[in-house]
């Protein structure tokens, strides 16, 4: 057998095997229980309207234990993650998540802690969220910091409306946001969710705030400036002292998007250079887990003249020295969500931030820019790069050379999976047409840089040889090219009984 044969039969497997449903047979158990050593009650009776209607439970599989075992390891070798191979999705930041974090966060006292714990029972937990707070604070350069946000928009909201707070607090809310053409679909989001018009900063030619259009537009109707740095292109914006002073002359507040702090961290603290209000990913720079829909936390910090208006509780010293929560701050935006946000992720960047340190965080920074810049280094050339200005923890390209024989950004990174890697971020941001954007993080190894590197020569090389193997890839995986218009408008969501099955 070729090795092609081998791949193909295992494939077949793989597909005969998908589907648990139709291994089911009436009566298979995966299960096995003692005999009944209590008195037998009726079910039935008890539960009342509340027992499971039988045309419901007819549909569900059975199955022994086997498969489902086996059903559920396989289709967990369907999937790419982190643990298995580079992941160099652009603006994500998917770095290696250590594992010591996961030990630390399923230590008992914290895992099993009840939110309506009294406070003389809950100090550890809110030792955590003080020592996270104050690293953040040191970190960030801010002032001071909540918790509580579930997710990077959702702290973006949480800091647009304290700034809202704040101005109708000086007597007027303003009118508009100002957001850059590079920006993350999330700040435009933001800004309309918190009841602000959206203007649109153009960048200029270095992909850079342009300051003479800054401060033309920069008017009293103007409540704040979102900016994100280093930018979506990876480009730090050396003219933050000066675009924060633009705004402040104006009465305008400077919001950091700093969901790329893990290009800063250790290196410069926003909070020193004229920003007013950021917010962090802790699933990003911080090393929580991410993506899936589970749990995110976008911590939001902010300077003095905003601190009143943080949402409620605040973790306070009390003055017998034990810890507590503050409720009564009159001036609270209010909640942004239920008890003290998503504790368990607290715990895990607290972890990650003390087994690294200030230098090791600061080492964090410097690899995640050394390895974007070798890959930058590498590949320029063999794919177009539109912005030549340095960059930090992310480089951008286009498919401008590939578009030559019709490749373009979403093929080759399709084709990429082939190869063994998760895709780039394909399309973004909207300032580079065709966009092909990296970001290795600082989790990889040279040798493992070398192999992305290879594989995206590869592609270029086929994409001017032979463009119908990138046009039609993936080859490898289960399922090859979907129908992309089909899968958005008809989605097939759920397994189904078919005609055939239903028949027997
Ligand atoms: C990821 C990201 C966000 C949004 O964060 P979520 O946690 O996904 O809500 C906002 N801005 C930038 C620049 C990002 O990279």
């Amino acid at each position: 057998m070729s090795d092609r044969d081998i791949k193909k039969a295992t494939t077949q497997v793989n597909q005969n095997e998908g589907l648990i449903m139709e291994k089911s047979s009436p009566g298979k158990k995966g299960y096995k229980l003692p005999p009944l050593d209590v008195p037998a009650v009726n079910i039935s009776k008890m539960l009342g309207d509340l027992e499971r209607r039988d045309d419901i439970a007819a549909e569900l599989p059975e199955v022994s234990e086997i498969e489902i075992i086996r059903h559920f390891t396989r289709i967990s070798t369907w999937n790419y993650a982190v643990d298995y191979g580079m992941y160099p999705l652009g603006s994500c930041t998917m770095k290696y998540n250590a594992r010591i974090n996961e030990v630390v966060a399923r230590l008992d006292g914290l895992a099993g802690a009840h939110p309506y714990q009294p406070e003389k029972l809950s100090q550890g937990a809110m030792k955590i969220l003080q020592l996270l707070s104050e690293c953040l604070i040191e970190i960030t350069g801010m002032d001071a910091i909540t918790l509580q946000p579930a997710a990077g928009a959702h702290g973006e909201l949480t800091g647009v409306l304290l700034v809202r707070a704040y101005l109708e607090s000086q007597g007027n809310p303003r009118k508009k946001i100002l957001i850059p053409d590079s920006a993350h679909g999330t700040n435009p989001a933001t800004a309309a969710i918190a009841g602000y018009a959206v203007e649109n900063l153009k960048s200029n030619q270095k992909g850079m705030i342009d300051l003479n259009a800054l401060e033309k537009q920069v008017t009293e109707d103007i409540a704040a400036l979102m900016l994100t740095n280093p930018s979506t292109i990876g480009v730090y914006e050396s003219d933050i002292h000066h675009i924060a002073g633009i705004l402040h002359r104006k009465g305008a507040l400077l919001y950091m998007d700093g969901a790329n702090m893990n290009a800063l961290c250790g290196k410069t603290q926003p909070g020193k250079n004229g920003v007013d209000v950021m917010h962090l990913n802790l699933h990003k720079t911080f090393s929580t887990p991410h993506g899936g829909g589970g749990p995110g936390s976008g911590p939001v910090a902010c300077k003095k003249i905003l601190e009143p208006f943080l949402p409620t509780p605040v973790v306070i010293e009390k003055s017998d020295g034990t810890l507590g929560f503050d409720y009564n701050r009159p001036k609270s935006i209010g909640r942004v969500r239920a008890f003290y946000g998503n504790f368990g992720m607290h715990v895990r960047a607290l972890a990650y931030i003390l087994a690294n340190g200030p230098d090791g965080l600061r080492q964090t920074t410097e690899d995640a820019v050394l390895n974007a810049n070798y890959i930058r280094k590498k590949l320029e050339g063999i794919y177009e790069l539109p912005y030549k200005t340095q960059t930090l923890h992310e480089v951008v390209f286009n498919d401008r050379i590939q578009q030559r024989k019709g490749v373009k950004t979403g093929d080759i990174a399709k084709r990429l999976i082939d190869y063994g890697f998760h895709s780039y971020t394909v399309s973004f941001p909207l300032i580079v047409p065709g966009a092909l954007m990296i970001e290795p993080t600082e989790s990889e190894s040279k040798e493992e840089l070398d192999l992305f590197i290879d594989a995206m020569k590869a592609i270029a090389k086929e994409a001017e040889d032979e463009p119908d193997t990138v046009l039609n890839a993936p080859h490898t995986t289960r399922i090859s090219r979907l129908d992309e218009v089909r899968a958005a408008r008809q989605p097939i969501l759920r397994w189904k009984k078919q005609a055939k099955y239903a028949a027997e």
